[in-house]
């Protein structure tokens, strides 16, 4: 529920007591993001609403600020975040763009900004090691999301941002999934109401000669090997296997707290209680469905668009309702398919 009060009165309120649920959710008015940019600018750290999922941001030339994030969520100084940009032009004050074949790419792939996709490119010495988890490469993006745009072009700062959720559960898809998993700590939570993708940026690199798609996303395989007009590899991290997962490949992450299992059509029922969740509602016929003690269709008809935006929030549902298990359907590891088998097969890795 977005609070109606003014930036000014919040301010006024927080003084006399610690932000609760209700305060730290401000609505997305030009005055609360003129507040939360300037918050950004002195070092305050600002979780906003994105098309992928929500961001806690931070200037990401303010090394104690962006400490200050990996504190929040728990994360390991070893997963570097993405630099949120407005505008293209300004990826080269955070990113090396010497290398003409680089620079091309780059310039290939302009056509999915803003949006979805961020690109890992060698970095500049402004950016500090504590992004990068001291990589010599920095992963950019330009959201579309226009309340993200308007904070980040407001603050006039680079914004180091990753999912605003403690390390390795799932993302938030509204504003009231930050508060209720980072309430306590984050000070300002803009509200952009639910997050209309629903599944965070596809990440490629273009460090290495062949384009590597590191974590997939709404911006698909396919449409990059397209606008790149060459081959584009899939990571082999991203296959939630090998002993040594580069950054932001952690075989298990996404993670609820109550067990998940990929569906097995031929695999024996489960017992306890159980949530099933499924991709494409029509597949699932309502007798064989009486077992479940809930049952949730992403999508009547396997429409994944559909399906990844209600992904996230759906779990979190079910993960509310102490479960002993909850199944999650599959589907073909095609286009957004290959997305949301990665976030599933992850969210079900736990050993
Ligand atoms: P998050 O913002 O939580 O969705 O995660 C950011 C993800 O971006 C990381 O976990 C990595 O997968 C990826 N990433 C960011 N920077 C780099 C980089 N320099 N090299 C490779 N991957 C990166
Ligand atoms: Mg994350």
């Amino acid at each position: 529920m977005p609070s109606l009060i003014s930036a000014n009165n919040w301010i006024r309120i927080s003084r006399f007591r610690a932000p609760n649920k209700i305060d730290v959710i401000l609505s997305s008015s030009p005055e609360n993001i003129a507040h939360a940019a300037k918050s950004l600018r002195s070092g305050g750290i600002v979780a906003f609403p994105t098309e992928t999922v929500y961001g806690l941001g931070a200037n990401a030339l303010d090394a104690q600020a962006v400490a200050e994030i990996f504190r929040i969520k728990r994360r390991p100084a070893t997963d570097p975040l993405i630099i949120h940009l407005a505008d293209p032009r300004e990826i080269e004050l955070v990113a090396d763009l010497s290398n003409p074949a680089v620079r091309r790419r780059l310039q290939q792939l302009n056509r999915f900004w803003p949006g979805p996709l961020s690109v890992v490119l060698p970095k500049k010495t402004a950016v500090p090691d504590a992004v990068t988890a001291g990589l010599p490469s920095v992963a950019v993006r330009i959201p579309r999301h226009p309340v993200a745009l308007a904070l980040i072009k407001a603050s006039g700062v680079p914004v180091a941002a990753p999912s605003a959720n403690p390390f390795s559960y799932i993302s938030p898809t509204t504003a009231q999934h930050v508060v209720d998993n980072l309430g306590e700590q984050v000070s300002i939570v803009l509200d952009g109401g639910p997050c209309e993708i629903g599944l965070e940026s596809t990440v490629i690199s273009l460090t290495s000669e062949v384009p590597e798609i590191l974590r997939p996303g709404a911006i698909t395989l396919e449409s990059i090997s397209k606008a790149l007009d060459t081959r584009v590899m899939r990571s082999l991290g991203t296959v939630a296997q090998g002993a040594a997962p580069g950054p932001g490949m952690l075989r298990e992450h996404y993670s609820p707290h109550t067990k998940v299992e990929l569906w097995d059509r031929s695999s024996r029922a489960p017992s306890g209680r159980v949530g099933f969740v499924s991709i494409n509602g029509s597949q699932h016929d309502r007798a064989s469905l009486e077992r479940y003690e809930a049952f949730r269709a992403l999508s009547a008809d396997g429409d994944l668009e559909e399906a990844a935006s209600k992904l996230f929030s759906t779990l979190r549902e079910l993960d509310r309702m102490g479960l002993d298990l909850i199944v999650v359907d599959t589907c073909n590891r095609e286009g957004l398919g290959a997305a949301i088998m990665d976030r599933l097969t992850r969210a079900s890795a736990r050993s």
